[in-house]
């Protein structure tokens, strides 16, 4: 199967031409429906760690930011096609927020 090159509207990648929407690849639509979802993602957790040092119970917590992660794993659902790519595309996504959280408190 052969399919053109095109070069995403966003990052400049070069990708399969069926791939893109509106000239953006599938990573870039990713990023943009998934970057408030990360930013929620990440409010809670730093609230979370500054709970924890106090001893305080962040249970309910613990359940939002599940609650974030079920909606980012229902937006890859969304826009990746696959059942395989979706749940590497979700794992990622998921180790690269908790990532970025132990970045922040290493600060
Ligand atoms: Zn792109």
């Amino acid at each position: 199967m052969s399919s053109i090159l095109v070069g995403c509207h966003r990052c400049g990648r070069q990708v399969p031409s069926t791939t893109l929407r509106d000239g953006i690849c599938l990573d870039c639509r990713l990023d943009q429906t998934l970057e408030p979802l990360r930013q929620e993602h990440a409010r809670l957790w730093r609230k979370r760690e500054r709970y924890r040092t106090s001893a305080a119970n962040t249970t309910a917590l613990g359940a939002q930011i599940g609650r974030v992660e079920q909606r980012m794993a229902d937006r890859i659902r969304e826009a990746v096609p696959g059942d395989r790519e979706v749940a590497e595309r979700l794992k990622a996504e998921l180790e690269r927020a908790r990532q970025a959280r132990y970045d922040i408190r290493g600060v």
